[in-house]
């Protein structure tokens, strides 16, 4: 994988031999060209575009990609080319929640939307119209794992375009397709570029279903420009390296947490108390970066936040940098106090996205923010 992220899809210059792609900022090409294509960005043709769909690619096992502009154009383009009115699609539960107001506007279209929690839910919930299963494990902020290998059995089953958000786990920790699952979403914005500082999506599958969504992605045109598409490649190229060390301090983290005072709950796919945790053992190479707890007094949360020095409380995740934010009042902000209780939301609950930072300084960061609870 660490030999893959460094040089699949590399554009080599043959007039110097540098060992980075050019970047091709043209929006206009010679036509007729010697590749006798027609070029242009959103045509998700040009180049750069064409090595990060290459590399991305090669590290979830698929055999194409496209780029797209934001982790929502991707799953947007993906989900409107697959449904029509009167389909049935089935999401995932805990979604993440601009997916969820994505669900809403397919409601609004005519497309029957409906949720499951489990695979044996998603089974239940099948309808002769549905045309679409979509999941996302480990899951927002609780890390639940679904079993993908059971989706896709369900789904090929019965003909359903399975679809996995592998935003969190990354392809360094697991990859959906080789479990059977059809379409692998991400927001590369999160661990792919890993830098928090542009806003990217990828689709991977088979060469067929991205030959389907193609064309309408064209006329969607959300793409990715060349310049954000060098910046996001030279992300992805340290992505193992990154990965290792966020998989490792989130279960640092995890485990310091779980023997303090001051806090309830842990939820980490990786620690063996885990309800999930031989799924994950199972479908999962490493266990990721990110994971939440629980205050034993919820009204502690913004005093304890406050008290950080090194970890900021933002909102995304998946960057060098470990950020912390309360779900209640950011991702799941617009839900009831009654359904944020039904999805086991709580008002203390801590989502932490582990960096790369020395994990003895985040924890020292951690000790004191958390100490003031005990007072
Ligand atoms: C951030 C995120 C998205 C949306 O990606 P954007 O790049 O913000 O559009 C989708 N799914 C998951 C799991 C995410 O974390």
């Amino acid at each position: 994988m660490a030999t893959r992220c460094v040089h699949s899809g590399t554009h080599l210059d043959p007039s110097t031999g540098g060992v980075c792609s050019p970047v091709f900022a043209s929006t206009a090409y010679a036509f007729p060209n010697p590749a006798n294509r027609n070029f242009y960005p959103r045509y998700f043709n040009t180049p750069n575009q064409q090595v990060v769909a290459e590399k991305t690619a090669a590290l979830e096992h698929g055999e194409a990609a496209l780029v797209f502009g934001s982790g929502m154009a991707a799953i947007s383009t993906l989900l409107f080319t697959s449904l029509k009115p009167g389909d049935h699609a089935l999401f995932q539960t805990d979604l993440y929640g601009g997916t969820f107001l994505l669900v809403q506007e397919l409601a609004r279209l005519g497309i029957q939307v409906s949720f499951a929690r489990t695979s044996a839910e998603v089974s239940a919930g099948l309808r002769p119209e549905t045309r679409v299963v979509y999941v996302e494990t480990p899951s927002n902020p609780l890390l639940r794992i679904i079993d993908l290998e059971a989706i896709s059995r369900i789904c090929r089953n019965h003909g359903i375009l399975s679809i996995a958000d592998n935003t969190f786990a990354t392809p360094i920790n697991q990859n959906p397709l080789l479990l059977g699952i059809d379409v692998v979403v991400h927001s590369a914005t999160k661990y792919l570029n890993g830098h928090s500082d542009l806003n990217a999506g990828i689709v991977v599958s088979s060469s067929e279903i991205i030959g389907r969504i193609a064309p309408y992605a064209m006329n969607h045109g959300g793409m990715l420009d060349a310049h954000a598409c060098h910046l996001l490649e030279r992300g992805m190229k340290t992505l193992t390296l990154r990965i290792r060390q966020h998989n490792e301090n989130a279960a640092t983290l995890a485990r310091f947490l779980t023997n303090h005072a001051a806090v309830a709950s842990v939820n980490y796919p990786g620690l063996p108390h885990h309800p999930d945790h031989a799924l994950a053992s199972r479908q999962m190479r490493g266990f990721g970066g990110m994971l939440s707890f629980e205050l034993r007094d919820p009204q502690r949360v913004d005093s304890t936040l406050a008290a950080l020095r090194l970890v900021t409380p933002a909102l995304s995740l998946g960057g060098v940098e470990s950020l912390v934010c309360i779900p209640s009042r950011t991702s799941h902000k617009g839900l009831t106090p009654a359904e944020r209780h039904h999805a086991g939301i709580s008002d203390g609950l801590i989502r932490v996205s582990a960096g790369i930072e020395d994990v003895e300084d985040l924890q020292a960061d951690f000790t004191r923010a958390l100490e003031a609870n005990l007072k």
